[in-house]
C-alpha cells in the first residue's frame, strides 16, 4: 500500500519520532550548523559533534535530575548487548545477582548472564500468569551484586508503577521502552539503559546512565569495548560513535525539554493518552486488555479481539485507515498500540474512533 501522507504510527520500535525533529533533520541535513557538511559527514572529533553529544548529555542530566555522580553514555549494540555487558562488568565469581522476570526482555537478560556462567537468582517472576502483571512484595538478597528489572515490558504491556525497595542493593533497569516518559528518583539506580528506538530516537544507539560507584566494580579482564568505564572516561568517544543516532536523540531530548516542557508534562500527556485508550477498552465488551489493570503499561497497550481472524482484519483495516503498527508481537499475537512520547493525542483519538467503527461493522 503506497501512502502519500504520513500515517498515525503505533509501531513498537523503531517507532514514531516527533514531527518537528524530523523536520529539523531535513532542514539541516545538507549543511549542519554552517559546517558545509552533513551531520553524517562531520568528524566525531569536531566541535560540531562535540556540541551535539555534550548537549545530549546535559539535557539527559537535567531531565532526569541526575547529580554529578552519574555519567550518560552512548553505546552501540542495542539494549540486547547490555544483557551481556551487565554481568561481565558487575557480577564477579562467587557473587550472584537478582533478576525479576517479567517476560521476554527480562528473560533474555537472564539468559545472557547464564551463558557467561554467572549465578543468577530469580526472586520473582510473573510467568505463572503469562507475564500479565508486575510482581509485588519481593524480598531481594541483601548480598546480591545488583537487582535487574525491566521497567516497561514492551511485549506483554506491563510497567512498574513504582520501583522496589532493594535494601540498598543497586537497581539496574532496562528502560528501553519508557525512558523519559515520566519522572522518577534515579539515585537508587546503579545503571539505567535504553535502546533509543522506542522513546528517544532512532535505532543504532543505546543510552546508558551509570552511577560512579558502579564504575569501580569493573574487572580489568573485560575487553575495552564492553567496559562501561571506557565509555565514561572518553565521553563515549573511545571509537567512532553512531553520530547520526546520537544527533537525533539530542533533538528528541530538546523537544521534550523545550516543546513539551519537561518530564512532568511528558508524563501528563502520556497518562492522558493511555487513559483514553484503556478507558475505551474497559468500556467495550469487544476489546479486552491483556495486562492486569494495576500493572498496565502507559507505553504499550496490549489487547485482544474476540478471535484471531478479527484481529487480522483489524490490523489490516486499521492500516487502510492510516493507523499503522497495531499487530501484537509475533510471540504473543493479539494487538498492541505503542504510544510512546512522540505519539500525539490525536493519533490515539483517531485509533479509538476506528476501534468504535470496527466494533460496529467488523
Ligand atoms: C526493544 C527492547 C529491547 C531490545 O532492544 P534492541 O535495541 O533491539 O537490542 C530490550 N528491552 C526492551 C524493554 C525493549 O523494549
Amino acid at each position: 500500500m503506497m501512502k502519500e501522507n504520513r500515517i498515525h504510527n503505533f509501531n513498537p520500535g523503531p517507532a514514531a519520532l516527533p514531527l518537528p525533529v524530523l523536520e529539523e533533520i531535513r532542514e539541516s541535513f545538507l549543511n549542519f550548523r554552517g559546517s558545509g557538511m552533513s551531520i553524517t559527514e562531520v568528524s566525531h572529533r569536531s566541535p560540531w559533534f562535540d556540541e551535539v553529544i555534550n548537549d545530549a548529555v546535559a539535557r539527559t542530566k537535567r531531565l532526569l535530575n541526575l547529580n554529578d555522580r552519574f555519567h550518560v553514555l552512548f553505546i552501540q549494540g542495542g539494549a540486547s548487548m547490555q544483557f551481556c555487558m551487565i554481568p561481565m562488568n558487575f557480577l564477579k565469581e562467587g557473587q550472584s545477582a537478582d533478576y525479576v522476570d517479567t517476560g521476554t526482555w527480562s528473560t533474555k537478560a537472564i539468559k545472557e548472564a547464564q551463558i557467561l556462567g554467572k549465578t543468577v537468582n530469580v526472586p520473582a517472576s510473573s510467568e505463572d500468569k503469562n507475564f500479565s502483571y508486575i510482581p509485588k512484595d519481593i524480598s531481594f538478597d541483601r548480598d546480591a551484586a545488583y537487582v535487574h528489572i525491566t521497567s516497561n515490558n514492551t511485549i506483554k504491556g506491563t510497567q512498574w508503577g513504582s520501583f522496589p525497595d532493594t535494601n540498598g542493593v543497586p537497581i539496574i533497569s532496562d528502560m528501553s521502552s519508557d525512558i523519559m516518559s515520566r519522572e522518577f528518583d534515579a539515585s537508587r539506580f546503579g545503571l539505567i539503559y535504553a535502546g533509543a528506538q522506542k522513546n528517544i530516537g532512532p535505532a543504532g544507539v543505546c543510552m546508558a546512565i551509570i552511577r560512579e560507584d558502579m564504575l569501580e566494580m569493573i574487572p580489568d579482564t573485560v575487553p575495552s569495548m564492553l567496559k562501561y568505564s571506557t565509555y565514561a572516561s572518553k565521553n563515549s568517544l573511545y571509537n567512532t560513535p553512531p553520530c547520526f543516532a546520537i544527533y537525533t536523540v539530542q533533538l528528541v531530548l530538546k523537544w521534550i525539554e523545550e516543546s513539551v516542557g519537561g518530564l512532568k508534562k511528558m508524563a501528563e500527556m502520556n497518562q492522558k493518552k493511555a487513559d483514553l485508550l484503556y478507558g475505551f477498552i474497559d468500556s467495550s465488551d469487544f476489546y479486552r486488555g491483556t495486562a492486569e489493570p494495576d500493572s498496565r503499561s502507559l507505553m504499550n497497550i496490549t489487547f485482544r479481539l474476540p478471535n484471531e481472524d478479527m484481529e487480522k482484519r483489524f490490523v489490516q483495516q486499521a492500516l487502510e485507515n492510516d493507523l499503522g503498527g497495531l499487530k501484537g508481537h509475533r510471540s504473543v499475537g493479539g494487538c498492541r498500540a505503542s504510544i510512546y512520547n512522540p505519539t500525539p493525542l490525536d493519533a490515539v483519538e483517531a485509533l479509538v474512533d476506528f476501534m468504535k467503527t470496527f466494533e460496529k461493522k467488523g
